[in-house]
């Protein structure tokens, strides 16, 4: 297709021939024969949007879920009545995510026995490490003697693991069109060879228009349409294993694959990061989250060549609640960018949806203001400008750090939005998206009112 009268960031004017990859880029190209034509009418084009780290079955599933937790939900009668009041999913459970103490304690099947005693029930922690299953629900999952009904088992949905349910993505897909996104790196642990063959129908029937890159398990390979990225690890504060992570580690080096360890908390970072120095690294290794970085960490994880794949939407989604339980001392620490950036340790945002909100937009802005939504500022050091911050979305899939540029040879995947590079970085705001393109195919176009069909 041909983009006409486009505007790079750098405020050049150019016309854009795009395929599998970006053919040509001039002041002016002419028009072929029959040649599909966007007028991008001065606006803006990026290369589209990679939302680095994703959940995408537990996003599409949460759509169907009751929300147990705030603002929705804040107290045991909001609770009882979101769980009496929800319809079951195909497979008879109810399903309930969001939950968090401040709503009702901490809960136990006991508890949710005393709302739900028939039907089976699971309730997922907001933090997604934590199921919480009533009787009837425990008898399903053939542990009907489990004490209480806590199943800690990270990101993994007790109920999917049973059912491998495969909730569809179509309007999943169409929302992440419309924010201007077309790729996505799915993190949920575990992921096999079914898992990838699925990513990879859904992407071929359109259902999810994005390049699926999957952090799959060892052993699962990459088929068209889907790559293959690093190895999830998950890491548990209770369960925390130095020799085991190094083994883990060299094994995935072996196998050709980098690591991608889940580092919340200060325990895991420190034995991720002695972890990566005893087995040595892979350029593709890369830190989940980095919730909480100490000064201490900045000039070893610049020493590593590893990539941090952080979150600061949570800046934004529950700042006030870490202003509120977290120590003073720990505040600057909370989803570090500036002082990641200015040590050049290798950086990619992402969303982390559904457990934060997926719209990569309120991302970029809460990496720029650190506004939390009680209007409070949080680790004011740790802003960036706007333009860093949409940077950071546009990184290859297997090298986050790499930042994809409009130019011949780039692959043809690509955002126009509707405003001049100004104002574009001042408004960060998904609304201004006009045209997305993967592969030199529309996905999205803000003026056919809706997702365009190949
Ligand atoms: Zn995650």
């Amino acid at each position: 297709m041909l983009i006409q009268r486009a505007t790079l960031l750098n405020g050049r004017r150019v016309d854009l021939r795009v395929g599998a990859t970006i053919t040509e880029l001039a002041d002016r190209l002419t028009p072929r024969r029959a040649e599909d034509i966007f007028d991008a009418a001065g606006g803006t084009v990026i290369p589209g949007l990679h939302d680095h780290h994703v959940h995408l079955r537990s996003t599409a599933a949460a759509q169907t879920s009751a929300r147990v937790g705030p603002p929705t939900t804040t107290d045991p009668v909001g609770l009882a009545h979101a769980l009496r009041s929800a319809s079951a999913d195909a497979d008879g459970w109810i399903r309930a995510v969001g939950y968090h103490e401040s709503v009702a304690g901490d809960l136990d099947r006991h508890r949710l026995d005393a709302i739900e005693s028939t039907r089976p029930v699971r309730v997922q922690h907001r933090g997604g490490a934590l199921w919480i299953v009533n009787s009837a629900g425990l008898a399903v999952l053939g542990m009907p003697d489990h004490p209480d009904g806590r199943l800690f088992r990270v990101d993994i949905d007790p109920g999917y693991a049973l059912h491998r349910r495969d909730h569809p993505l179509t309007e999943l897909g169409a929302r992440l069109s419309r924010w201007g996104v077309t790729g996505v790196t799915d993190a949920t642990p575990g992921q096999g060879q079914a898992d990838i063959d699925a990513l990879a129908a859904a992407h071929h029937t359109g259902e999810l228009p994005q390049r699926p890159h999957i952090l799959a398990a060892v052993g699962a390979a990459a088929v068209p349409g889907v790559t293959i990225g690093a190895v999830k690890i998950i890491l548990d504060d209770q369960t925390l294993d130095l020799d085991d992570l190094i083994d883990r580690t060299a094994r995935c080096h072996r196998a050709g694959r980098g690591v991608a360890v889940h580092c919340v908390t200060e325990s895991q970072l420190a034995v991720t990061v002695a972890a990566l120095r005893s087995a040595g690294t892979d350029p593709r290794d890369r830190i989940e989250h980095g919730a909480l970085i100490h000064d201490d960490y900045l000039d070893v994880l610049a020493e590593l060549d590893v990539t941090v794949v952080t979150q600061p939407n949570f800046v934004a989604e529950r700042g006030d609640a870490y202003l509120r339980d977290i120590p003073a001392e720990d505040h600057p620490m909370l989803w570090r960018v500036a002082s990641l950036l200015d040590r050049r340790i290798r950086l990619a945002l992402s969303t982390d949806m559904p457990f934060g909100h997926g719209d990569p937009w309120a991302a970029m802005r809460a990496a720029v203001h650190r506004r939390t939504a009680g209007g409070a500022v949080l680790g004011p050091a740790e802003r960036i400008s706007a333009g860093r911050a949409l940077d950071l979305f546009c990184g290859s899939p297997d090298r986050p750090d790499r930042i994809r540029r409009i130019a011949v040879g780039q692959p043809g995947d690509l955002c126009v939005l509707r405003s001049a590079p100004a104002e574009a970085l001042a408004e960060l705001g998904s609304d201004m998206v006009a045209l997305t393109v993967v592969g030199g195919r529309t996905i999205y176009r803000s003026d056919a009112d809706g997702a365009v069909p190949s």
